[in-house]
């Protein structure tokens, strides 16, 4: 039985699979079990952040699985702490974090402390969370209703947790507000809407309106922490002070792990929430190899240079080819280059493929770029080289 056909037959078919069968990596190249490489525009959706095989990751986990790969959060696990503590001193920020495995479980994370806040916090039980319009928050079905996008609430599977709406924009926020919201819960960086960064100042004003008002500011980094915005946390770049952020993707450099941390440290007591995988020896430890890789070339200001260098190229890309692109957009390592119509964006991420270049989807217009934070230059200008080919191939197909 070949591949494809175990996958179709025993595997739930819930994405629209390509199959190549990658079988190994090394940096921001791939190669395909017929020894083909491909370059990796995507990093797995923004996970891949210190590249594959990478030896500083690698040698942590080797180490660390010979020893213990899991015990229990019953007991004390030091690289758990010692991630957290790094979280903390990294963002700047006075927290506390609950570990998991997951960014939907990092957001339900969230919601229960938002929750328990607005139940023991006030006279009045406080319990609506207001999220945006285009947002993503996970698949869960209280994330996927935190998510505003009305697709994702079929009634297939329904009825979704109530006290979730969401606003069109960070303006009408503001007059949504009631008595019974206890959260505002955002992404700086809308990455699966379509890559759009807010207003700094808006994002500002929000904030400080919330903390007057004692609603509490949830800032989903589960795509735009760990560097993918240039810094630590998009929280750091736009300068605020959330009440709550939650990560995942990129910290565990492929190790399944989610954070859910918050200045509001005592809210969750024993037996409020847990997991049993959640900061495990395997994903803390991978966590803090990735943070300390990142944090080095953080200080040598390689990533900022990383991130100009991609930024030039992509701004060529979409003045070059404006009959296809309407401009580039994104901030840091989370790119994309908005599209003129939807068929063209199908074909572009198809012809990548065929030039062996992984590019994704973000909405129904945008091709969306989010390499390793570790690419290097030359892998950068061979993943453009094979861009430019598939784009040319569309132009031999219409012609
Ligand atoms: N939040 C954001 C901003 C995301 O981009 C994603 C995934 O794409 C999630 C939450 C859900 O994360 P996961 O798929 O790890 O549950």
């Amino acid at each position: 039985m070949s591949l494809e056909n175990m996958d179709k037959e025993y595997v739930i078919h819930t994405y629209g699979r390509d199959y190549t069968n990658f079988v190994r990596g090394d940096g921001s190249t791939l190669f395909d079990d017929k020894g083909d490489d491909y370059i990796d525009f995507a990093s797995g959706i923004g996970v891949n952040s210190v590249g594959h095989n990478n030896s500083d990751l690698v040698n942590a986990l080797s180490n660390q699985v010979k020893n213990i790969i899991h015990i229990s959060n019953l007991q004390v696990i030091e690289p758990q702490a010692k991630l957290a503590k790094r979280l903390m001193e990294l963002s700047g920020y006075d927290m506390r974090a609950f570990f998991a495995n997951s960014g939907a479980e990092a957001n339900e994370g969230a919601i229960k402390i938002a929750r328990k806040y607005g139940q023991i916090k006030f006279d009045n039980k406080k319990y609506k969370v207001i999220t945006l319009e285009h947002s993503f928050h996970g698949r869960t079905i209280t994330t996927v209703k935190a998510t505003g996008q009305d697709s994702f609430h079929t009634d297939n599977f329904s009825p979704y947790p109530d006290g979730f709406s969401y606003e069109s924009n960070i303006e009408k926020i503001y007059n949504s507000i009631d008595d019974e919201t206890i959260a505002v819960m955002i992404e700086l960086v809308q990455g699966e809407g379509g890559v759009e960064p807010f207003d700094k100042a808006e994002v500002q004003k929000l904030a400080s309106f919330l903390k007057e008002k004692e609603i509490l500011l949830i800032v989903d980094e589960v795509q735009t922490g760990i560097y993918r915005t240039g810094e630590f946390l998009a929280s750091n770049l736009y300068e605020i002070e959330p009440d709550i952020i939650t990560l995942a993707k990129g910290l565990g450099g492929g190790v399944p792990i989610g954070v859910v941390m918050t200045k509001h440290k005592d809210i969750l007591t024993a037996g409020d929430h847990g997991s049993t995988f959640g900061g495990n020896y395997l994903s803390s430890t991978a966590g803090l190899s990735v943070v300390n890789t990142l944090s080095k070339l953080y200080k040598d200001a390689k990533i900022k240079e990383t991130i100009l260098y991609f930024e030039e190229k992509l701004k060529d890309i979409a003045l070059k080819h404006s009959d296809k692109f309407e401009k580039s957009v994104g901030i840091g390592l989370m790119r994309g280059l908005r599209v003129k119509s939807s068929e063209l964006l199908t074909q572009i991420v198809k012809n990548s493929m065929q030039e062996r270049l992984i590019v994704l989807k973000a909405g129904r217009n945008t091709v969306r770029f989010l390499p390793s934070i570790t690419i290097t230059k030359d892998e950068i200008n061979e993943g453009f080289v094979r861009f430019e080919k598939a784009l040319s191939l569309i132009l031999k197909k219409t012609s």
